[in-house]
C-alpha cells in the first residue's frame, strides 16, 4: 500500500497554527495539526492568571470568528482568550490532534517530501508549517554569579501570581509588557523592585495592540516614518499597570552587576539579600524540531520570505515575531499573516503536486 502523504501538516495549534488551520481548511487540503498540549490554548495556558490582553477583543480576533468583547473594560483577560480559542477549533473543527511533541522534521527522499515525527509516530507529508510559538524557549540573560545565587529565579513563563512572593523581597527584570504587568501587581504584596536596563517606555494611553501592530508591519515595510508612535515592547496601559502608574509605583532602577550567594550586588557596589528574581527578560523560538533540516541559523531564526523557508520550500513558519512575518507573533497579525501567506502556500503545493504527477 502507497505511503499515506498529507498535503500539509501543521505543528503547533496556538493562535498562528490555528489561524493556518482556517484558510486550510478552506481551501479544502488534506491537513492536520499536532499539538503538544493536552488541551487548547496556546501559550495562553501557561500565562500568569491575572493577564490582560495589550490589545481589545475587537482587535484580537482570528480569521472568520470575532473575539467576544471583553467581560470588564476594553482588555479581555487571558482565561476570555482560552475560551475564545476553544470555540474557535470548535466552529471550524479543526483536524488537530494532542498530545504529540513533534521532535523531528527531516527529508524523506523515498517519498519526496518531509517526515514529522514524535518519536512514536510519524507523518508524511508534501509541505510542513512550524508554528510552534515560543514560550518553550524562555530567555534569561548571563549574569555574574548567576550560578551561585541560592535564591529562588522564576521566568515570566512559569510566574504563577503574587501570592507565592507575598512579603518577599523580589527584583522583577524586564522593562516589557511582563516586567510591568508583573511588578504592577507585586508592588502591592511584596518588598519589589523592578529592574530594567534602561527608562521604560511606557505609550499614550491612547495605544495599544492594533498601534503595535502597525507599527511592526510599517517597520518591516520600510516606512517607519509614518508609523505611529511605539515599538511592539514598549508598554501599554492596561488597567493594572495604569492603576500603578497612577500611585506612583512604577520606577524602576538600573540592571544589577552580579549575583551573591543571597542576593545582588548594586552598580555602586552595594549588596543586598533578596529572596526572588523573576525574568522578564523574553523568548526565542521553539524550533529544535527543525535541526535535522539544519536551517535554524546562529540568531535563532530561520530564514524566510513571506513565512517560506529559503533554503527548504516546503517548510513555512508562522507566529514567532516579526522575522517570520509582520506582527504575526500578536493575534491580530497572526490572521493576517496566515490570509497572505498561506494562499502562496497552496500555490506552492498545486506547483509540487504537478510536479510529480
Ligand atoms: P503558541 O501560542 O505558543 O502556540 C504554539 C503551540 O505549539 C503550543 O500549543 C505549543 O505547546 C505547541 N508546540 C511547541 N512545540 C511543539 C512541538 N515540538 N510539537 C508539538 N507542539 C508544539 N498577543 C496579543 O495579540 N495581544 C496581547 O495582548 C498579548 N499579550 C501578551 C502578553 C504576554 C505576557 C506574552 C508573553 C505574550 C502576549 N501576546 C499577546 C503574544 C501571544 O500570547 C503569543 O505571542 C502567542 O501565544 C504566540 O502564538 P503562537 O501560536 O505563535 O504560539
Amino acid at each position: 500500500m502507497a505511503a499515506k502523504i498529507f498535503d500539509v501538516i501543521v505543528i503547533g495549534a496556538g493562535q498562528a497554527g490555528l489561524s493556518v488551520g482556517y484558510y486550510l481548511k478552506r481551501a479544502d487540503v488534506d491537513f492536520i495539526i499536532l499539538d503538544n498540549q493536552t488541551q487548547s490554548g496556546g501559550a495562553w495556558l501557561h500565562t500568569w492568571p491575572s493577564l490582560r490582553l495589550f490589545s481589545p477583543a475587537l482587535m484580537s480576533s482570528l480569521p472568520g470568528k470575532l473575539m467576544p468583547k471583553a467581560k470588564e473594560g476594553q482588555y479581555p483577560h487571558r482565561n476570555e482568550v482560552l475560551s475564545y480559542l476553544a470555540e474557535y477549533e470548535r466552529h471550524y473543527q479543526l483536524p488537530i490532534y494532542r498530545p504529540h511533541q513533534v521532535q523531528s522534521v527531516e527529508r524523506d527522499t523515498v517519498h519526496n517530501c518531509l517526515k514529522v515525527s514524535d518519536g512514536k509516530y510519524s507523518w508524511l507529508a508534501k509541505t510542513v508549517v512550524s508554528a510552534t510559538g515560543t514560550w518553550s524557549n524562555p530567555q534569561i540573560p548571563e549574569i555574574e554569579g548567576h550560578q551561585a545565587f541560592t535564591g529562588e529565579q522564576c521566568h515570566s513563563a512559569h510566574y504563577a501570581g503574587v501570592e507565592h512572593y507575598r512579603g518577599k523581597r523580589v527584583l522583577i527584570v524586564g522593562g516589557g509588557n511582563s516586567g510591568a504587568q508583573i511588578y504592577a501587581e507585586l508592588a502591592e504584596v511584596a518588598n519589589a523592585s523592578w529592574i530594567t536596563r534602561g527608562p521604560p517606555l511606557f505609550l499614550p494611553d491612547e495605544v495599544d495592540g492594533r498601534v503595535l501592530f502597525e507599527r511592526a508591519t510599517a517597520r518591516i515595510n520600510g516606512n517607519d516614518g509614518d508609523a505611529p508612535v511605539g515599538g511592539i515592547g514598549d508598554i501599554v496601559m492596561v488597567p493594572p499597570v495604569k492603576a500603578a502608574l497612577d500611585k506612583g509605583l512604577l520606577t524602576s532602577q538600573p540592571m544589577f552587576s552580579g549575583f551573591t550567594d543571597n542576593g545582588v550586588i548594586w552598580p555602586d557596589g552595594n549588596e543586598e539579600q533578596v529572596d526572588a528574581v523573576i525574568w522578564c527578560t523574553g523568548f526565542k523560538a521553539e524550533l529544535a524540531h527543525l535541526t535535522p533540516l539544519n536551517l535554524v541559523e546562529s540568531d535563532g531564526k530561520v530564514q524566510v520570505v513571506n513565512g517560506q523557508a529559503v533554503k527548504e520550500p516546503r517548510l513555512w513558519l508562522f507566529g514567532y515575531g516579526d522575522w517570520a512575518s509582520p506582527g504575526s507573533a500578536t493575534l491580530i497579525g497572526a490572521g493576517r499573516s496566515a490570509r497572505e501567506n498561506v494562499p502562496a502556500m497552496l500555490g506552492f503545493l498545486t506547483e509540487i503536486t504537478q510536479r510529480s504527477n
